[in-house]
């Protein structure tokens, strides 16, 4: 898999006439991308979705290019359009094409459900042309000069396509940003996108990272993640397992909340006023007023879920110094089939912030090298996580946060202890060779020194589990 990664560069603000020419030129380029928007539907998206993008952009040109032998496309395209403007513009809407189906796909598949609105057809009113690597240099900049130059490919006034140097600006950090990158392995390409921002324009340089899914057999570190979106956002176990000796140490509980906790408060605040407001009103979630409340409300989810991914993107990246490490959250289970009343709101929201922390966080392992796992959560938070039997969760002050077991008297905080199953469930897996994620191990049964002693969150987070079978 690819990743990438952009740097912006500021062109000083050129002269009326290098000004013209970059504007004709992102103007051309947009003409030329909502032709193809238009002609694409025409030609079948799904088939054009389901090319590659160089079939994709042959068919393209064929459909609508005359030549010699083939002198009547069936949608020709209008005159005086550079071949390489028009190939990028049909690169980039076959792209957009493409996304748009999958992300339509997605939401008939939960999206509907989850009330986010429907994705439409690709409509650009911001336009970044990229540049075929022949049309832009650059070389120039990485020198860390004071002043540089990037040579671009423009449209002068009579319309043809030549080199012009701009003078750019790199801003301070640049060239540190740059370093540090290239030292991750990100590799600079040979292509730049010309962006206009307001009356600005941009040069952005691209950087690629290849990266191949970790797959850790035998990882030195499990962190156990138990996402727990309404009360502590995220529970962290992290365990350190020593392969000789066969054993599991915990090494430490995290909880993230602090000044997350805010931002859920203030999410929860605007959910209330929706449930009020349709009990006063009698209108559904989606209409008018409270069109904004959600807008509102999926942005906070957003900035949690992405603060949340981050958080566990660091305790990750610290262990990983010292060893292998391996990322475990609870397979989700889909929306459909639990059709229930009551807290069906939240159970909604909650599934939607837990995958979308579980897709960052995947993205942000293959980009730092640590592997990600999933278990299929089997009474995870009913079971007692010493003696396997089922408990309860009880309430000291109000809150549901303490889990307790009536045959062995333990009790712990809840999300701990199903950190503490899932961790078991998904040693089980490593020691089975990883065939069927399915607890082989009975929870609890190869646990020493936790019995028959009522902890509180430190005294767990010293506990100690041998996994011998
Ligand atoms: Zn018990």
């Amino acid at each position: 898999m690819k990743l990438h990664k952009t740097l912006l560069l500021k062109i000083v603000e050129p002269n009326e006439g290098k000004r013209k020419k970059l504007e004709n030129t992102i103007e051309l380029y947009a003409k030329v991308l909502k032709f193809y928007l238009g002609v694409i539907p025409k030609l079948g998206m799904y088939r054009i979705a389901s090319m590659d993008s160089k079939s994709a952009l042959t068919f393209l040109e064929f459909n609508t290019v005359p030549t010699k032998t083939h002198p009547n496309p069936l949608y020709p395209i209008f005159g005086g359009v550079q071949t390489n403007i028009r190939r990028s513009a049909i690169n980039k809407a076959v792209g957009m094409i493409k996304s748009y189906l999958s992300n339509l796909l997605r939401w008939h598949r939960e999206g509907k459900e989850l009330e986010h609105s429907k994705p439409s057809y690709p409509n650009p009113k911001n336009f970044s042309f990229t540049y075929y690597a022949t049309d832009v240099e650059f070389e120039d900049v990485l020198s860390a000069k004071e002043f540089a130059f990037v040579k671009l490919k423009v449209i002068d006034e009579k319309g043809n396509y030549e080199f012009v140097n701009y003078p750019i600006l790199p801003y301070r950090r640049f060239y540190e940003k740059l370093s540090e990158l290239k030292s991750e392995g990100w590799k600079l390409k040979r292509s730049a996108t010309l962006i206009k921002k307001g009356k600005s324009f941009y040069v952005a340089l691209t950087l690629e990272k290849v990266v191949k899914k970790v797959k850790q057999e035998r990882p030195k570190y499990v962190i156990n993640v138990d996402l727990n979106i309404q009360r502590n956002l995220a529970c962290i176990g992290i365990f350190e397992i020593d392969w000789e000796k066969r054993e599991s140490r915990l090494y430490g509980i995290k909880f993230i909340k602090r000044e997350l906790t805010k931002l859920a408060y203030k999410r929860d605040y605007l959910l209330e006023e929706i449930r009020l407001r349709q009990v006063l009103t009698g209108r559904s979630p989606e209409r008018g007023d409270n069109r904004k409340l959600w807008r509102k409300i999926y942005n906070l989810n957003r900035d949690i879920a992405l603060k949340v991914a981050k958080e566990i993107d660091e305790v990750a990246k610290y262990f990983k110094e010292k060893g292998e490490v391996v990322v475990v959250f609870e397979k989700l289970k889909g929306l459909r089939g639990k059709r229930g009343k009551g807290k069906r709101l939240n159970r909604k929201l909650s599934y939607w912030m837990r995958k979308s922390v579980q897709e960052r966080v995947e993205y942000l392992a293959f980009e730092n090298g640590y592997g990600i796992d999933f278990v299929y959560p089997h009474y995870t938070s009913k079971r007692c996580c010493v003696c396997g039997l089922l408990g309860e969760r009880f309430s000291p002050n109000g809150s549901k946060a303490l889990f307790g077991c009536s045959r062995c008297g333990y009790e712990v905080n809840a999300d701990v202890n199903a950190v503490f199953n899932q961790h078991f469930v998904y040693l089980s897996h490593l020691l089975h060779g990883g065939g069927e994620a399915r607890p082989v191990v009975r929870v609890g049964v190869s646990l020493k020194g936790l019995r028959k002693r009522r902890h509180n969150l430190s005294g767990a987070s010293k506990a100690m589990a041998t996994f011998a079978y």
